[in-house]
């Protein structure tokens, strides 16, 4: 059987970029799974690609509305698991935006809307989640993707980054709070993925690349050759990482963040 075989994942913002790779690879390997997104014409595009060619595509992946700062539309997305799937066994917390504002451009909305869809977005996501993977008593996965720029100070970012860092200190909270009852809490921390990003498609790519004195076509080479590895980092290399630490293979590794950057963070 294919190692993710039977486990249900719900992924938050996974209509696009990073989080639709970490959905395409979960269900390549077995899973099935909710992408949950506040676009919903486009989560459900998304789970008719990622289940074409299957004789029955409901059974690979759906796509709900839920916008993430929605307690209520939260707990719909964890209860279309259960009522779809049967159950709920890796969560995803990817929904993310940045508006890369330097701390004088910031406005208390800029403020609020980083943290309400990120830290507290996470928050809801997280605890209807645990809520489910407690009385299951099956254990289970709850990743967040965070950011390098959640320990790592970056220009025009502190709303974003500080909510990234709220993010990373609710993977070590939950790994402590949630290890006895066998869920692993763990966190990605990614850097430039430019290709795929609706965030860097939406404005961040060129505030960015005016930042770093670069044509915005050229921000993923710029990227690259800032790594020690000399590469840029695809949605897929991040996908790559949640489906390793939802593995058996990674069984006793909780409250860890991996970089996921090309060596950005180590050089
Ligand atoms: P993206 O814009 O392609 O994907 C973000 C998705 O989140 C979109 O589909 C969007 O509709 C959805 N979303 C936004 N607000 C939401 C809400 N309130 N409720 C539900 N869904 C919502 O961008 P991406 O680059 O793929 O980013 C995905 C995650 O990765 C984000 O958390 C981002 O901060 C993080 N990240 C990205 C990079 C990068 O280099 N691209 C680096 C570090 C971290």
């Amino acid at each position: 059987p294919k190692p993710l075989a039977s486990r249900i994942a719900l992924v938050t913002g996974a209509a696009s970029g990073i989080g639709k790779a970490i959905a395409t690879r979960l269900a390549a390997e077995g899973a099935c799974v909710v992408i949950a997104d506040l676009d919903l014409e486009k989560a459900q595009a998304a789970a008719a690609e990622i289940s074409a060619g299957s004789p029955n595509p409901g059974d690979v992946a759906i796509g709900v509305q839920a916008n993430v700062t929605d307690e209520t539309q939260v707990q719909q997305a964890v209860d279309a698991a259960l009522l779809t799937f049967g159950g709920l066994d890796l969560v995803v917390n990817n929904a993310g935006l940045s508006l890369s504002k330097s701390l004088l451009e910031t406005t208390v909305a800029d403020w609020d809307l980083q943290h309400n869809v990120m830290a507290k977005g996470s928050f809801l996501v997280s605890r209807a989640a645990a809520k489910v993977l407690i009385d299951q008593k099956l254990g289970g996965d709850i990743i967040y993707i965070s950011s390098k720029n959640s320990v790592f100070a970056g220009p025009n970012n502190i709303a974003y980054s500080a909510t990234k860092a709220d993010q990373a200190h609710q993977v070590r909270l939950l790994a402590a709070e949630l290890g006895e009852y066998g869920v692993k809490v763990n966190g990605i921390n990614p850097d430039g993925v430019v290709r795929g990003s609706g965030i860097f498609a939406g404005g961040w790519g060129a505030k960015r690349a005016a930042v770093y004195g670069v044509p915005e076509e050229e921000l993923g080479k710029y990227y690259a050759q800032r790594t020690l590895l000399k590469r840029e980092v695809l949605p897929e290399n991040v996908a790559n990482a949640v489906f390793v630490l939802c593995t058996s293979d990674l069984s006793h590794t909780t409250g860890l963040h991996i970089p996921v950057d090309a060596g950005v963070a180590a050089a």
